[in-house]
């Protein structure tokens, strides 16, 4: 139902439906009118000698159908450029829902055109049929158009009278049919969009939830892989630096054992909100990769800058324990750090390694320490 290249805001991406919407339609609606012109000139009693008319109208609706084919929707997927892309389609639509009115009512009024009236009012009970089901995402536009198609020819044969006084009413009828079709037309596409939305907004939240650590609310390990072969690709294409830091909480077990499992818990959730106090800039990516381990994902990042945040978040450690259910727990952790270099990790995987087995040294050489990938 959701195309991949939609907007994901909701305002945003209403107007975008309402754009794809409106172009598919009226491109194809836009070939008719040519058509239309053409079957009624050519039926009439002597096409040839209104040569000059027959070309000029065709060649308009022929410039309109170019016209609404070659308005392409905006690249720029903002909703004020499809605001304006939508304000612009929409004065093509009418433009031609008024030319295609006056020329009904000028067959029917034209001597030499008036033997394809048949055609011109059964065309513009063709166009008001489409123009009523398929344009009523904006309701007050396509009344408008309905009328401009309508009321030429109407006001024509009101003023006939006689034999065209059945055909106005017939049509007049049918005119009110359309507009009640076209309002609930209307509430339709709206509950449609409606639905939509909901799905998206849905979707949206599901997303968060599946990339998220519920415990800690920071990115998990699924999060954490999809986003880091990205990181590397992004690294490696623009030579820009990418540090990576992985932290792993010392002796945690202990803490479980002495102070039981949701005092751990709790701990693990102060431990995030500590990272989110060092690691402050928005590009950096805070994760919980699973039980007591952390990474931080730091794009643009040289790995001197890298070390002196890791570091300092080490030693905040070691200086303020954890306060956690009238329990002072000293935590401390062991840190590898690493920044990616294509020289050495021919993928992301084996950058990976490499900061893993520095943090594995760390713990060797006795935990609480910042080892160097
Ligand atoms: P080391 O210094 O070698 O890392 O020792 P450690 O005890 O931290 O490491 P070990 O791998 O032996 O144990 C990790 C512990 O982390 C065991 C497990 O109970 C605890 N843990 C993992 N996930 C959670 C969690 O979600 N909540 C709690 N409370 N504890 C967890
Ligand atoms: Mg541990
Ligand atoms: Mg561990």
């Amino acid at each position: 139902m959701t195309d991949s290249a939609a907007p994901r805001q909701p305002q945003a991406f209403a107007i975008w439906r309402e754009a794809q919407d409106t172009r598919t339609r009226s491109t194809l609606g836009g070939i008719y009118y040519p058509l239309a012109w053409l079957l009624t000139w050519l039926f009439s009693t002597s096409p040839m000698s209104q040569l000059g008319l027959g070309l000029g109208i065709a060649s308009l609706f022929a410039l309109l159908l170019v016209l609404r084919v070659l308005h392409r929707l905006p690249s720029e997927q903002s909703p004020e450029a499809m605001q304006r892309w939508l304000n612009r389609q929409w004065g093509l639509i009418l433009f031609t829902a008024l030319s295609w009115g006056l020329i009904h009512a000028l067959v029917l009024s034209h001597p030499l055109l008036s033997s394809a009236a048949t055609i011109a009012t059964l065309s513009t009970v063709a166009f008001g049929t489409a123009m009523g089901f398929n344009f009523a995402m904006r309701r007050g536009r396509a009344i408008l158009a309905l009328l401009l198609i309508y009321l030429p020819g109407l006001l024509v044969m009101a003023q006939a009278g006689g034999e065209q006084s059945a055909t106005l009413m017939t049509l007049a009828a049918y005119l009110s049919y359309l507009l009640l079709a076209l309002n609930r037309s209307h509430r339709e596409y709206h509950a449609t969009l409606a639905l939509e939305l909901k799905l998206l907004e849905q979707q949206e939240s599901l997303e968060i939830l599946s990339r998220t650590d519920s415990l800690t609310q920071l990115g998990n390990r699924h999060q954490f892989n999809s986003l880091f072969p990205v990181m590397v690709a992004n690294a490696q294409r623009q030579s820009a630096p990418l540090s990576l830091v992985l932290l792993d909480i010392d002796f945690f077990k202990q803490v479980n054992d002495m102070h039981g499992h949701a005092c751990g818990d709790a701990c693990l959730s102060a431990f995030a909100e500590r990272m989110h106090q060092v690691f402050r800039r928005d590009s950096d990516a805070l994760l919980r990769l699973g039980g007591e381990e952390f990474g931080v994902l730091m794009p643009n990042t040289p790995l001197e800058q890298a070390c002196q945040l890791a570091e300092a978040f080490r030693q905040e450690l070691v200086k303020q324990s954890f306060d956690i259910d009238d329990n002072c727990l000293p935590l401390t952790a062991s840190l590898g750090v690493g920044c990616f270099d294509p020289q050495r990790d021919h993928d992301a995987a084996a950058f990976f390694k490499r900061v893993d087995d520095a943090l594995y040294l760390a713990k060797g050489m006795g935990r609480n320490r910042l080892q160097l990938a």
